[in-house]
């Protein structure tokens, strides 16, 4: 695979009039030079992009199976809505994954565990003891800062040859005779991708939704949160010693739904001005606000197998399982939280078929929108978890994508043999 592998820069790009843009040329590129850019003529410039592997949403899990997919020696393309990398974690401000550990010892690593540790060093900052079992669970949470985890990511992205594609989003999705061509638009650009193999990592399977495959959802959700500090500096990274968050305050936004661009609106303003009346009530200053509220609750795909509570809380070992996810079920309500601990020795797992929408080829999905039940979800939706899911699935489109089949055809021993490779911990009998 490695002698297919083309990086960032050699991508092939295309201006609607048939120029190559792009080339090797940082010039071209960033369209630094005014004579090399086509002329708009009212239209957005159309861009054209060839690759192995296309990753929607560039979030917790995106960005892991973009690492992943990329280090595997597939091109890779992450399509991401926002600014920034990390989703969130880094742009909702829910800076603390967990849990890489369970009873006494690490059983997610990889590529996540790979960035988080890096940045935490990065930053002088403090790595919880796995060989200790917390009286709390959040207490081995770790705790990131959220401003430095995405460019360290952006520089693992570039290093592996991930391009980064931000402010674009998928509009349109078709069937080529080898895969998927998706249109994307972005401001004042006009994507036209070709790849053949597409991993949904927009939290809420919005890709899958596009393509009208199953997808389950409760008629109420859990609510979103927006994050913010009042009165004190925000301290990235370090977290306070509290149970709740290294950012003060997590205040409830009901009804928060990242389905589409209106219902995030919504959400973003609704939860803004619950910050204002809290401001003028405490009549503390605003020291921190996150850009976006965060969401716990959308949709969730109907793979081809459901991970029940049942599977979870008695930690079925799967056939088909690619990695391990551990937390309590966590579901919130209007009532509050009232976590759910895994009995003792413990340690769920997810199956790859979990990851593949009931009926479909060439998708996977990775993060909380992994096909399970509600309850299930509450637990698995945690973020190193969804990190390892994300691993998992680059794993496996990389290599579906070099064979030309889709991921379920692929005989586990060879996914499984990359993910060990990229220092995954796989789940065995
Ligand atoms: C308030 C709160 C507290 C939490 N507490 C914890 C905790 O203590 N510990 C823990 O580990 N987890 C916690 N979680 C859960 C965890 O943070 C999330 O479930 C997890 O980060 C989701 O990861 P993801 O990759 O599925 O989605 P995200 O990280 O949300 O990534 C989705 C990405 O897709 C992008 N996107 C969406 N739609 C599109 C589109 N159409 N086109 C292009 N891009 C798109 C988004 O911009 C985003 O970057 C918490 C969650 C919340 C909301």
């Amino acid at each position: 695979m490695k002698a297919r592998h083309i990086g960032r820069r050699q991508f092939i790009q295309y201006a609607s009039a048939g120029v190559a843009l792009a080339g090797s040329s940082n010039k071209a590129t960033w369209g630094a030079d005014a004579t090399a850019v086509p002329q708009s003529k009212g239209v957005a410039d159309s861009i054209t992009s060839q690759t192995d592997v296309l990753v929607v949403g560039g979030g917790t899990a995106g960005t892991i199976a973009a690492l992943q997919s990329a280090r595997a020696g597939a091109r890779t393309l992450v399509i991401e809505r926002g600014s920034q990398l990390g989703g969130t974690m880094t742009t909702g401000g829910v800076s603390f994954p967990g849990l890489f550990d369970a009873w006494g010892k690490q059983v997610i690593a990889g590529i996540g565990w790979e960035l988080v540790k890096e940045s935490v060093e990065l930053d002088g900052g403090r790595l919880p003891d796995f060989s200790k079992v917390p009286n709390h669970h959040w207490m081995n949470q770790v705790h990131v800062n959220q401003f430095l985890y995405p460019i360290l990511a952006e520089e693992k992205c570039e290093q592996a040859g991930v391009a980064i594609a931000y402010y674009e989003f998928p509009q349109s999705i078709a069937r080529t005779t080898d895969g998927w061509q998706v249109e994307c638009a972005g401001f004042g650009t006009r994507r036209h991708v070709f790849c053949k193999q597409i991993i949904d990592c927009t939290g809420g399977a919005q890709v899958v939704g596009m393509l009208n495959l199953p997808r389950f959802r409760e008629e109420e959700t859990q609510p979103g949160s927006m994050l913010f500090l009042l009165g004190r500096a925000n301290n990235p990274g370090r977290g306070h010693g509290a149970p709740l968050s290294p950012l003060g305050i997590r205040h409830y936004v009901h009804g928060a739904d990242s389905s589409n661009s209106r219902t995030v609106t919504a959400a973003n303003l609704s939860g803004r001005r619950n910050v204002l009346a809290i401001i003028r009530q405490e009549k503390q200053r605003l020291m921190h606000l996150q850009p976006e509220t965060s969401f716990r609750e959308s949709y969730r795909i109907h793979g081809e197998t459901v991970i029940t509570v049942d599977d979870y809380v008695s930690g079925r070992l799967f056939e088909d399982a690619v990695c391990y996810a551990f937390y309590p079920v966590d579901l919130h309500t209007r009532r509050g939280v009232r976590p759910q601990p895994l009995t003792r020795g413990t340690v769920p797992t997810v199956p790859l078929s979990a990851l593949a929408p009931k009926g479909s080829r060439d998708i996977l999905v990775a993060g909380r929108c992994v096909s399970s039940d509600r309850p299930a979800n509450s637990g698995l939706r945690v973020q190193a978890s969804c990190m390892a899911m994300g691993q998992a699935a680059g794993a496996a489109a990389a290599l579906a994508a070099e064979k030309n089949i889709t991921p379920l055809e692929l005989p586990l021993k060879d996914i499984r043999e990359i993910l060990t490779k990229h220092g995954a911990i796989v789940p065995t009998a």
